[in-house]
């Protein structure tokens, strides 16, 4: 299965605030479309992945919308939304991509990466969210301990960092949170330069 790339629409590709409507869409966010179109530039095949083509499912660039309307037994008002919110998105595309995109809200195999406003990340396998979001309370020295050896460094992001749960395990039993012993050699070890410095965090309460 060919890999694709999801974008949300509302709230990623475009502005968000309130649902206005069918046909509504919000203003471009700059820094999303010039991503867009830079992997468009390399060949990538990228789908927009949004709730507004519900219940219609999938529509691609060149469906002719009364067909895709024909495959179902019953059309509902809500098909016939869904059908001003592709069309409308459609319009959008070919300003702002000058491509029209395959509009879809079904995942399958071939899905490799899914931008979302909406998406929490979690760390493969460990339930951990790779924001930290959950994690609040910086100590005021951070510093990561390998060995007896103290790296300190400038922060880098946490999204990068994956650490392997024994380890995040001993990281959070030291009651300060600040002396911490990294490990190597666990499935996922961290592979920090040596200058690297973690941002080290207490969990909330
Ligand atoms: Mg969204």
């Amino acid at each position: 299965m060919r890999p694709w790339y999801g974008v949300d629409f509302d709230g990623t590709l475009v502005h968000y605030e309130k649902w206005q409507g069918a046909t509504h869409v919000g203003a471009p966010v700059p820094l999303m479309v010039e991503r867009v179109k830079k992997w468009l530039d390399e060949g990538k095949d990228v789908r927009i992945f949004t709730a507004r083509v519900y219940p219609l499912m999938t529509v691609m660039p060149n469906d002719n919308i009364d067909q895709v309307l024909s495959r179902f037994e019953e059309v509902t008002s809500r098909h016939v939304e869904a059908t001003q919110a592709v069309l409308a998105i459609q319009t959008w595309c070919k300003e702002h991509l000058e491509k029209v995109l395959p509009i879809t809200c079904v995942k399958d195999y071939g899905l490799v990466e899914l931008w979302d406003d909406r998406a929490i990340q979690i760390i493969k396998n460990t339930g951990l969210r790779a924001d930290l979001d959950e994690w609040a309370g910086e100590t005021d020295e951070p510093f990561i301990m390998m060995g007896a050896e103290v790296i300190q460094s400038a922060r880098i992001a946490p999204q990068k960092i994956y650490l392997h749960p024994f380890t995040l395990a001993n990281m959070l039993s030291r009651p300060d949170g600040a002396h911490v012993e990294i490990g190597y050699g666990s499935p996922d070890p961290l592979d920090l330069p040596q200058s690297t410095v973690l941002k080290m965090c207490k969990l909330k309460e």
